[in-house]
């Protein structure tokens, strides 16, 4: 794993798919806004177990573009003291989704992934679950999105 530029004291951890830019999928087209109100919305669709570690652990939670020099990277957690930074980078997450009616479940899985090193797991923990950067062949899948957020009022596609 690449040291944080960050910050010295913190950890951090990426997710990213190794295989999109081979198959060069095209991007699902999302503004600004309407991301940021699907990941409000997978937030807020979390069980209230974990919100509160959220709060309790004051992470913080911002959305960004792309991560300067790694376009494939989905998300990032970095731990600081007395908080934490979760990063979800919209392009290459609305790349990866591979369809609008996926852009949800993109956006909550790479939620989870970050959420997954906030309670302590690595990498290889993850990749026992389908969430992982490179998943076991036998990896747990992970709860789809709860329904109710804006996409799915956008397409009867519930195969996520
Ligand atoms: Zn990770």
């Amino acid at each position: 794993m690449k040291r944080s530029h960050i910050n010295a004291a913190g950890r951090e951890h990426r997710m990213e798919y190794l295989v999109w830019m081979e198959e060069q999928r095209p991007a699902v087209a999302c503004s600004e806004d309407e991301f940021a109100t699907l990941a409000e919305c997978e937030l807020d669709a979390l069980p209230d177990w974990i919100k509160s570690a959220i709060a309790t652990h004051n992470v913080a939670i911002s959305i960004e573009d792309r991560r300067p020099n790694e376009p494939r990277t989905l998300g990032v957690f970095a731990r600081y003291s007395g908080t934490s930074q979760i990063t979800l980078y919209r392009l290459p997450i609305s790349r990866v989704a591979g369809g609008r009616q996926h852009l949800r479940r993109a956006i909550h899985d790479t939620l989870l992934h970050e959420l997954g090193h906030l309670f302590g797991m690595n990498e290889i923990d993850l990749d026992h679950y389908s969430i992982g950067n490179n998943p076991l062949p036998d990896a747990q899948p992970i709860h789809a999105p709860r329904p109710g957020a804006p996409a799915d009022n956008e397409t009867s596609d519930r195969d996520y």
